[in-house]
């Protein structure tokens, strides 16, 4: 992930308090606020603050933040994520800061909205895409074919957006103006796209039919993906450059598979082992045996030793699940389940009667019989 740790963003702990996660933003918002930071990256450090802080004080957000990371919010999964990061309250935050500074409405139209669109180069949206498995399909990998619609390059303008451009008079080239704004604590002046040349700088005296001069047009696309073996709930894989494309020559985004593995009616997962509650007859408890024990790939013999009681594991080394980063394989814990019979046949209940007869306890009783009164 080349994302930041939104903590680390803020530069809180995890266990940060919401006061101390708005002090955090707070300094940093002052810092890199476009309008008045003299810093070069200062938009950039204001989008990263303001998309963290989004999340972190968000309650919600922040948890499901803690439990997925960033492939929680980035949408189109269909799953609990996505989210606007428009909806950041930031009267809240910016009261008293820069004068009362009012016109932040154009702005902060939403996330990555600061300053409207500049002509600059800029990295294509991320896709997340939630990939649903089978136990099997996780444990053994496989292929999948995903749809995925997508912002493309426009093949007909190469994404230029038309041809023979010419810069655009109103925002001289810069792909936003800036409009005075007038609000209840003043007149502001705010940035904002040009609304002549969109926020491209330029304008074309041709301008692409298909993209109408975006440069970019909506695709779907069925793209097959490798699943590697032994993936799990919430792993992540990144296609590097699949996403969309980038703006004025930007790099494309990239494209995370988030994979959500169906529990096994048998199998339990824990980490790379696995987990398997076996019956058990009591008299194979008590004598011991050897039994057939389905493992993820075959069915083996497991020796039960004689004495053996409800709760005992036994482990079958390295028949877990492969790492999905080394390939290295856990193991298999079988767990015990003496089954107690409640139907008895004659001829049993008599065999089950001659065996209280004998001395069946041990020393385990004493501390009872201590007790009895
Ligand atoms: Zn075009
Ligand atoms: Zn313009």
């Amino acid at each position: 992930m080349d994302k930041k740790d939104y903590y680390e963003v803020l530069g809180v702990s995890k266990d940060a308090s919401s006061a101390e996660i708005k002090s955090a933003f707070r300094k940093l918002a002052k810092k890199y606020h476009p309008d008045v930071s003299k810093e070069p990256d200062a938009a950039e450090k204001f989008k990263e603050a303001q998309e963290a802080y989004a999340v972190l004080s968000d309650e919600n957000k922040r948890k499901q933040y803690d439990q997925f990371g960033h492939a929680a919010f980035n949408g189109n999964t269909g799953g609990a994520s996505g989210f606007d990061f428009g909806d950041i309250n930031l009267d809240d935050i910016f009261e008293g800061m820069f004068g009362g500074f009012g016109g932040f409405s154009s702005g902060f139209s939403g996330f990555g909205g600061f300053g409207g669109h500049s002509n600059r180069p800029q990295k294509g949206q991320d896709k997340v895409i939630r990939i649903d498995l089978t136990f099997d399909e996780a444990v053994s990998g496989c292929t999948k074919t995903i749809k995925v619609t997508l912002n493309e390059k426009c093949p007909d303008c190469n994404g230029e957006g038309g041809t023979d451009p010419e810069t655009c008079d109103k925002c001289h080239g810069t792909g936003t103006i800036t409009v005075n704004q007038n609000t209840i604590l003043g007149s502001f002046a705010t940035k904002t796209t040009c609304d002549k040349c969109h926020g491209r700088g330029k304008i074309f005296k041709h301008e692409c039919a298909r993209c109408h001069g975006t440069g970019r047009i909506k695709e779907t696309k069925e793209i097959e993906v490798k699943v590697p073996a032994g993936v799990d709930t919430g792993n992540q894989l990144r296609i590097s450059g699949k996403g969309d494309a980038g703006l004025n020559g930007g790099p494309n985004g990239d494209i995370y598979l988030e994979f959500y593995v169906e529990p096994h009616p048998l199998f339990k997962r824990d980490g790379n082992d696995v987990y398997l509650t076996l019956p058990i007859t009591i008299t194979d408890a008590v004598l011991g045996n050897k039994v057939d024990v389905p493992t993820l790939d075959k069915t083996v013999k497991l020796t039960i030793p004689a004495g053996s009681k409800s709760g005992d594991k036994l482990r079958i080394r390295g028949k877990g699940i492969a790492d999905v980063n080394t390939g290295r394989h856990g193991d298999m814990y079988i767990v015990l389940d003496v089954v107690i019979p409640k139907k008895l046949s004659r001829e049993q209940k008599k065999l089950f009667k001659s065996l209280s007869e004998t001395d069946l306890e041990d020393s385990s009783f004493d501390k009872i019989k201590k007790y009895m009164r």
